[in-house]
């Protein structure tokens, strides 16, 4: 029996430690419903909160139904790694959209870091936000190779990145496990569950009506205005946002049919002792992997190690993910190897079939979503953008968000998916199969 498996499957918690480490939140159960309101916004994670919040201070009323506790999706399950900037860079945007469309998409990716950095300071959100830089680490020598492509391209932009290896990645990460790494100074890491309270909180001051366990369960179009049926009665709205990603149900088949619900899980240890946690980031840096099943780990505010990964892209249980995540954090940190873990647990990222997020309109209903796995910083920007959106009078935007301009696909072939991903254990294992082939050469 191996190390890992040794590891008694009962002594962790099975939830979200973020959670787990929060004062109890309001109760904002039960709550009466409102007849009528300007805007009801479905889902309360950072999209959904972040866009009641901005309705509110334009003076918008806002009415947020969410189906569990506010949060409870992926922001309070998140590993907490803030960064700007989407899968793809400047040069493939302008290839795929054009000058003026791709350059605008990218100049969005970067805002979108300043508008978390802004929300979280003019607010005064209390969520041990840090910006200690991310070093990414390169899984394959083709990934290394990259990173120098990568340094020029953040440079032209005036972002500080630079690519480490030898005694300089040493300095910066305590682990044999890779060879090269680039590192960006225009990052950082949060609590990720203190930042979805800080902006329940918030949005709540400002007048936005928060309500927790009250899904929504359909919507009726009635002339220009939209009713939101959910189990407590039914709400009546201008306009609807749909803020629901990796957790996107029916409501919207089509827009269903464009999300692709994918697990990601993370394993916590307890808090490591001063001096093995500064060995692991002895500068606070926040760590991932370049390969399909990525590795993401860092070191949360009160010094343990948080090890996350994509783990299974099969149907599975978070003892089966912990084991493997236990395992890996093992070989990239031995230094861990006795450590306790406490908590375990998983959750969905909205992936999308272009690999973008993506705001929309569909049948009146304004949508948010397809963080693909990096969602901190863009759902909090794009709660602000749609709530811009949703303004009316002068706290309007007067351009359209290059988001909302792009095509939106759905599967190659329709038919082949509506929302319930079948064919992702067959991705999973060729992912794994190109992670293999990669390191190898
Ligand atoms: C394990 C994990 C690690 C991650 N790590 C990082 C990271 O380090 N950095 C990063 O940038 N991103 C990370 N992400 C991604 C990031 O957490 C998400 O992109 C982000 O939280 C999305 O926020 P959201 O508000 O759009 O969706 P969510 O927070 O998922 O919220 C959607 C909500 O909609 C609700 N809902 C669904 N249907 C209904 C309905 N019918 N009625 C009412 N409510 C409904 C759900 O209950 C849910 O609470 C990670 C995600 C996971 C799961």
């Amino acid at each position: 029996m191996s190390r890992a498996t040794a590891q008694p499957a009962v002594s962790y918690e099975r939830r979200s430690f973020w959670r787990a480490s929060l004062p109890p939140a309001p109760d904002r159960r039960g709550r009466e419903l409102p007849a009528r309101t300007d805007v009801v916004v479905i889902g309360g994670g950072y999209t959904g909160l972040s866009a009641a919040l901005h309705l509110a201070r334009a003076g918008t009323a806002v009415t947020l139904l969410e189906a569990h506790a506010i949060g409870w999706g992926a922001s309070s399950r998140n590993g907490g790694m803030v960064h700007g900037g989407l899968r793809w860079g400047r040069r493939v945007l302008v290839r795929r959209y054009g000058r003026d469309l791709g350059e605008r998409l990218h100049a969005a990716s970067l805002e979108a870091f300043d508008v978390f950095e802004g929300l979280v300071a003019d607010e005064a959100i209390d969520c041990d936000y840090r910006r200690d830089g991310q070093l990414v680490l390169a899984w394959s020598r083709r990934d290394a190779e990259g990173f120098s492509a990568e340094v020029a391209s953040l440079a032209e932009d005036g972002l500080a990145a630079r690519v480490v290896r030898g005694a300089e990645l040493q300095a910066e990460i305590g682990t044999d496990a890779y060879e090269v790494g680039l590192l960006e100074e225009r990052a950082g890491g949060v609590h990720p569950g203190k930042l979805v309270a800080g902006l329940a909180e918030r949005a709540s001051a400002a007048g936005a009506d928060l309500h927790a366990t009250l899904p929504a369960t359909r919507l009726e179009r009635l002339g220009g205005r939209i009713r939101v049926a959910t189990p407590r009665g039914s709400v009546e709205a201008d306009e609807v946002v749909l803020a629901t990603n990796g957790y996107t149900g029916g409501l919207l088949p089509w827009v269903r049919a464009r999300v692709i619900p994918i697990g990601s899980y993370i394993v916590v240890t307890e808090p490591l002792e001063p001096a093995v946690a500064a060995s692991i980031s002895p500068r606070g840096r926040t760590f991932f992997d370049t390969k399909n099943f990525l590795y993401y780990w860092r070191l949360t505010p009160d010094g343990r190690l948080l090890f996350g990964g994509r783990a299974s892209f099969a149907p599975t249980s978070v003892d089966r993910t912990a084991r493997i995540l236990v395992r890996a954090m093992r070989r990239v940190h031995p230094q861990v190897r006795d450590a306790r873990i406490t908590h375990a647990w998983g959750g969905r990222v909205g992936f999308t079939f272009d690999r973008l997020p993506h705001i929309g309109r569909r049948d009146g209903v304004t949508y948010a979503l397809g963080y693909c796995g990096s969602g901190v910083c863009m759902a909090t920007y794009f709660g602000k953008v749609v709530g811009g959106m949703l303004t009316r009078g002068p706290g309007r935007p007067a351009e359209r968000s290059p988001f909302e301009q792009i095509p939106h696909p759905g599967a190659p072939l329709p038919a082949l998916y509506r929302g319930d991903p079948w064919f992702l254990p067959v991705a999973g294992e060729l992912f794994r199969l190109q992670d293999r082939l990669a390191r190898r050469r």
